[in-house]
């Protein structure tokens, strides 16, 4: 048993969940191959937020139903969001599989290919940190969600809100930087409600600090996914202030009717989400929102509607993240509301909201036009040098130089809707010098 092989779908948490797994695996002994029918361990990380990513890791369990009987010395694990805490139904339906486990919930497989490969986990594996991160790393600072969102159904698959103590943390960001990370994103379903269990309940503002001050290597911290009742004053103040964290906030809308906000159970109403925008936009000047929104929730009415439409046209966000209602079996929604706005008239609603988008990030991102941005480079795509800038903006730019992971200056000359396109600002030096 010498490879491992994970296939991905869903949120950057399961991304993180892969990442740290895979760690696990690579301490037993393991590498990753990238082609999953090469390895001798796959594991595919499931989602089932929408119907589409369900039906992605359905089909993909059943392509690899033959391989599996080819070689049944091999390990098939299926994990994520799909493996409830019950998973005789899975058990039932894929039989072919040999272990299945729960968001996070790594051990049954690290001691499955301990046993195989005749190594004690408990005595060799250490934390779950990811032995060769890229530039930028994912580190969840808390698991699962009490909000209980009726068309979600992460709080019933990812349990309640527990939160990791905040020095581990920070010394885990430690481990990261020392192995080249530049950038993390600190990660949860409710990233804003971080510390409220744990003992002195530090929040997310105090992890900040922590983090910014205590591994001063790191050149950017970033944050996500917030919910709008829980940005505290101190959430904003910490990024207003710190300078390496970053100005660029996640917080879904999802609705922007108020009655479609109480079917959904958010919490709060139009009027308060765009006063929080507010808040935010005068604390943090220059500060890139993001927002996640569904339509075609059930009971939408076109006026409803056009209330979500008027909050992406009047609050400018620099990302949408928009998505048709799809019904979940087993959250409030499937089982009180009917699906009952049609499916072409979701498409609709969402091309509306993608057409206003696009206008809406054409103007935003010419404003960047001749300004001059720090970049943190991350990889290559198609010859050229990649990176972000603090607002989270995709930049392309060439240089001959090896650039992984620094930070540059980078003159804006092209704008489109979804990236910058730009050239090395004269007297790079500075910079180039930042990566040790
Ligand atoms: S806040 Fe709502 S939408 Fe987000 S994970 Fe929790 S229940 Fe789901």
């Amino acid at each position: 048993m010498s490879s491992y092989h994970v296939w991905t779908v869903g949120c950057q948490m399961n991304k993180a969940d892969s990442e740290r797994l895979g760690a696990g695996l690579e301490q037993l002994g393991l590498e990753w191959t990238p082609t999953a029918k090469d390895a001798d361990v796959i594991i595919l990380n499931s989602c089932v937020v929408r119907q589409n990513a369900e039906d992605r890791v359905v089909g993909m369990l059943t392509s690899l139903k033959p391989w599996k009987q080819r070689n049944p010395d091999k390990t098939l694990a299926l994990m994520g969001c799909m493996v409830g805490p019950k998973s005789d139904e899975l058990r039932a339906r894929f039989p072919y599989v040999d272990v299945f486990m729960q968001p996070q919930q790594f051990e049954p497989l690290i001691r499955m290919v301990g046993d195989k490969a005749g190594v004690d986990p408990d005595g060799c594996v250490g934390p779950f940190v990811p032995g060769h991160p890229k530039v930028t790393a994912h580190v969840p600072i808390i698991h699962g969600c009490d909000k209980f969102c009726t068309f979600c159904i992460i709080p019933y698959r990812r349990g309640r809100e527990v939160s990791r103590p905040l020095e581990e943390l920070v010394e885990e960001c430690r481990m990261l930087a020392a192995r080249g990370v530049q950038e993390v994103t600190l990660l949860g379903q409710n990233v804003d409600s971080y510390g409220h269990d744990l003992p002195g309940a530090p929040d997310l503002a105090d992890l900040l600090e922590a983090v910014h001050d205590g591994v001063p290597e790191l050149a950017r911290i970033r944050f996500l996914t917030s919910h709008p009742n829980d940005m505290s004053e101190r959430i904003i103040d910490a990024v207003a202030r710190l300078p390496r964290a970053m100005e660029c906030i996640n917080l879904p809308f999802q609705a922007g009717g108020d009655d479609v906000l109480a079917a959904m159970r958010r919490g709060y109403t139009n009027a308060q989400y765009r006063e929080l925008v507010g808040r935010v936009r005068a604390a943090v000047p220059g500060v890139a929102m993001v927002t996640d929104l569904i339509v075609g929730f059930p009971g939408e009415t076109e006026a409803q509607f056009e209330d979500s439409l008027a909050m992406v046209q009047d609050l400018r966000f620099d990302k949408v993240h928009a998505a048709a209602y799809s019904t979940r079996p087993g959250t409030i929604a499937a089982r009180k509301l009917e699906d009952d706005v049609p499916d072409e008239e979701k498409k609709r609603r969402l091309r509306a909201i993608e057409d206003v988008q696009e206008s809406v990030l054409t103007e935003i991102n010419s404003t960047y036009l001749g300004s001059t941005e720090e970049v943190l480079v991350d990889g290559r795509s198609r010859g050229r040098w990649q990176g972000r800038t603090r607002s989270d903006k995709l930049v392309f730019f060439d240089d001959e130089r090896d650039l992984l992971g620094r930070l540059m200056q980078v003159r804006i000359t092209r704008t489109t809707p979804w990236s910058l396109q730009g050239r090395l600002a004269e007297a790079p030096a500075a910079s180039l010098s930042f990566r040790a």
